[in-house]
């Protein structure tokens, strides 16, 4: 029994010596009897230096502590040791009591705690950084736990979507899916995609604010497991591209009126002749497949010189207004295309059309603009602004062409003229 006991105590010895703890004994009097290598890390000085000396010369506590001390006693303190190294303590001093009760000296179990307390203040510090990042941060971040609540929001997140404050977030939105998103199939591709995909997600999506009003949103965020390694909710952060949106959707709009600017009339407002030229390219190439014939009319104004020199440019161009809106509006089908194809010059495309429907166009387009009845005093053909009209129609092959087509029907419009004008010339070529 009393070997086990030898062995017990031997063992114990071992452990707190492997431990790095110190432990020290002394007598009543205080005078070191014991003294360990965990006492000569953490107090400086080697047991040979320590026999018989006084226990409280020796550690940081003091004789009066020593000497009333009753039962365990534990200190925390920092503490410059012998060799003048700085150590973080934590001392546990205790009384040594026989069976009867006699005190016999005292016993010290000292550890070096400075690195948990370095880990504490590390630990502290990154709190703090954390925290100020979370606080500061030009961007919202937020935490959704597995019911669609948020358990946590920054002030950025709540400025963002209109709520008071960060705390009025976590308090109000407790259905992320239809508080949040503006648009409900968002919501549902967002909530899908967060809990299915394992990496972060990104989504660009408009994000409901308080007021019910939108704020466009880039959108990231990560399913975030929790204790048992299930999905327990997910991190987000949002940040506000509204006015990215806005630029690019202005640009598009911005885009879209040049692309329209481009291929219209100014004067005219109808389509202008490089709008021609790209339309009657793509027909073209689909009549040359479908082997199908596509006719064009080119109107011209009679003696529009004289009208000009007679009324003056403005009242020309109002003219020109006129008879543009008059020929536009004969073009019946929807893929009929009415353009000005320069000057006083007119042009209609007219797909899937043969020499003879093109021929009666042509004479409404005639009829319609002389039926304006604009006056031309100097025009020797008629008292109105009438026009002279080539007609020309192919079936497009390899051995033709668009421009010859165009060729083909100003051609027809030269004979127009020179018959006397105010009449429609067909050449069928088709
Ligand atoms: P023709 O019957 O043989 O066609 O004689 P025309 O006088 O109509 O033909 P010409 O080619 O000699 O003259 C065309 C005129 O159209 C000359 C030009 O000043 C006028 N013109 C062309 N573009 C415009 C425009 O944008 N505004 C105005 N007011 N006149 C224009
Ligand atoms: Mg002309
Ligand atoms: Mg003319």
């Amino acid at each position: 029994m009393e070997y086990k006991l030898i062995d017990r105590i031997l063992t114990l010895g071992n452990l707190i010596g492997q431990a790095k703890l110190a432990y020290i004994e002394a007598d009543t009097q205080l005078q070191v009897a014991s003294w360990n290598q965990g006492a000569r890390y953490l107090f400086g000085y080697s047991e040979g230096d320590t026999m018989g000396k006084f226990l409280y010369d020796l550690i940081p506590v003091s004789k009066r502590d020593l000497a009333g001390c009753k039962k365990t006693q534990l200190l925390t303190c920092s503490h410059v040791n012998q060799l003048g190294e700085e150590r973080q303590c934590e001392i546990f001093y205790s009384p040594i009591i026989n069976f009867q009760g006699e005190k016999l000296g005292m016993a010290v179990l000292a550890k070096d705690i400075s690195a948990r307390l370095k880990d504490k203040a590390n630990l502290k510090q990154q709190e703090q950084n954390l925290a100020d990042i979370f606080g500061f941060a030009p961007i919202g971040i937020y935490h959704v736990n597995i019911e669609g609540k948020v358990t946590s929001a920054n002030s950025e997140y709540a400025w963002m979507m209109g709520y008071e404050s960060a705390e009025a977030v976590v308090e109000q939105i407790s259905d992320f899916a239809s508080q949040v998103f503006y648009d409900a199939e968002s919501a549902e591709e967002f909530m899908f995609g967060v809990f299915e995909a394992e990496e972060v997600i990104r989504f660009r999506c408009r994000l409901k604010r308080k007021d019910n009003s939108f704020v466009w949103a880039l959108c990231y965020a990560k399913a975030t497991p929790d204790e048992s390694g299930r999905i327990g909710g997910f991190n987000g952060f949002s940040i506000d591209i509204s006015d990215t949106v806005r630029a690019e959707q202005e640009l598009k709009k911005a885009n879209e009126r040049l692309k329209m600017l481009s291929v219209m009339d100014g004067l005219t407002q109808i389509p202008n002749r490089r709008r021609f030229d790209e339309y009657l390219g793509t027909e073209w190439k689909r009549h040359y497949r479908e082997k199908t014939p596509i006719s064009v009319i080119l109107c011209d104004i009679d003696f529009f010189k004289l009208y000009n020199d007679n009324y003056g440019h403005q009242a020309g161009d109002d003219c020109l207004q006129k008879v543009a809106k008059a020929i536009n509006s004969c073009a019946h089908r929807s893929t009929d295309l009415a353009a000005r194809y320069g000057g006083e010059e007119f042009v209609l495309v007219l797909p899937c059309t043969d020499a003879k429907g093109a021929m009666a166009l042509s004479e409404e387009v005639r009829t319609c603009v002389m039926n304006l009845e604009l006056d031309h005093e100097k025009s020797t053909v008629n008292d109105y602004v009438t026009l002279s009209l080539g007609v020309a129609t192919m079936t497009p092959g390899p051995d033709n062409s668009a421009e010859a087509l165009v060729a083909l029907s100003d051609e027809g419009l030269y004979k127009a003229k020179e018959n006397g004008r105010n009449q429609s010339i067909c050449k069928d070529a088709s």
